[in-house]
């Protein structure tokens, strides 16, 4: 499983790290990090989710009121949000 985690476009309503430890609010940028993530574009975070970390995964990614976190699972299908 893989999340991506579209940092540009977070709003900073935080209600994602209360979802998953790996969020970590960071005022000072008024942003969320996603720790551990690589930036594979412009304001783009990408990592793999370990297998035990899944369900906290999804439910971030169906916290987040803008969709800016999206889980895929290993064949590249878009988990959470539903498509
Ligand atoms: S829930 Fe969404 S908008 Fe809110 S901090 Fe997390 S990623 Fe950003």
């Amino acid at each position: 499983m893989r999340v991506e985690y579209n940092r540009m476009a977070c709003a900073a309503w935080f209600q994602c790290i209360q979802k998953w430890d790996e969020f970590d609010m960071n005022m000072g940028a008024g942003k969320a990090d996603l720790n551990g993530a690589e930036e594979t574009d412009d304001g783009i975070f990408e990592r793999e989710v370990p297998e035990d970390a899944e369900q906290k995964a999804i439910d971030a990614a169906h916290s987040c009121p803008i969709d800016a976190i999206i889980v895929y699972d290993d064949d590249g299908t878009q988990v959470a949000p539903e498509p």
